[in-house]
Parts: C-alpha cells; sequence; structure tokens
C-alpha cells in the first residue's frame, strides 16, 4: 500500500530519523520505551496489521526477519524479545505492521 499521509509510522519512516535502516525497513526507538531497549521495527511500505503479512512476497518477509536481528545484532543485545501486537485487543495502536525488539533488565517475564 502506498504511504499514509494519516499514518504516523508512514510519517517517521519518512522523516528520516532512524536507528538502522535496509531495503525497504527501517527501526526507530520506541517513544515510550517499556524496557531499556526498546526498538520498532517497520516496512517502509504501509501494511496495516501482521494480520496482512500475506501482502509481502516470501522474500521480502525473510528480509524483515533477517533485518530484525540485524538491528538487535548492531544494538549489541544477545538475548532479546520480540512481540508484534495484532489488533486492538492485543494491544496494538498504530496499525502499520511494527515488530517491537525489548531487551535488557526492565524486561517483564510471562509468567
Ligand atoms: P503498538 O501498541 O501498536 O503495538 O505499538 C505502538 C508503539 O508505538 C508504542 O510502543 C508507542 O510507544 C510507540 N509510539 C507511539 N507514538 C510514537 C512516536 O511518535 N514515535 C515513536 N518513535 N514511537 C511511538
Ligand atoms: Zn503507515
Amino acid at each position: 500500500m502506498p504511504p499514509d499521509p494519516n499514518c504516523l509510522f508512514c510519517r517517521l519512516v519518512a522523516d528520516g530519523d532512524h536507528v538502522r535502516s535496509t531495503d525497504g525497513f527501517v527501526a526507530i526507538r520506541d517513544i515510550n520505551p517499556a524496557a531499556e531497549t526498546h526498538l520498532l521495527v517497520l516496512p517502509e511500505r504501509h501494511i496495516d496489521t501482521l494480520r496482512d503479512v500475506a501482502e509481502l512476497p516470501d522474500e521480502e518477509a525473510a528480509r524483515m526477519l533477517r533485518f530484525i536481528a540485524e538491528v538487535a545484532a548492531a544494538e549489541g543485545l544477545e538475548d532479546y524479545r520480540v512481540i508484534v501486537n495484532i489488533g486492538p485487543s492485543a494491544g496494538q495502536t498504530v496499525f502499520h505492521l511494527h515488530w517491537h525488539v525489548l531487551a535488557g533488565s526492565a524486561l517483564p517475564g510471562f509468567h
């Protein structure tokens, strides 16, 4: 889908203030970190949710996963957690696909 002028993350992709980028994907720092390190990895092009992952060709989906690992390595992260919220009741508030990359001492357990 083309950039959506009403989409916050489409605007952040366009503003160029990225931790790291690769062909088609960017990483940014979460404005309200939920852990010591909290990055967001997102496709440059607008996809509403991971539920729509079929819109990504296989090669692009694979590159997205590889980029998450590259971003984590570049941040010096060994152990980290990757989360995607899909839909409002799962906590999704921004409807432009993004992967949370979380690490550090403040990371809560799933217990
Ligand atoms: P979601 O709740 O949709 O899974 O995640 C949205 C994330 O975007 C939240 O963790 C929130 O803190 C982050 N966020 C919201 N607005 C901004 C912003 O303007 N800039 C950045 N960098 N992150 C934002
Ligand atoms: Zn968007």
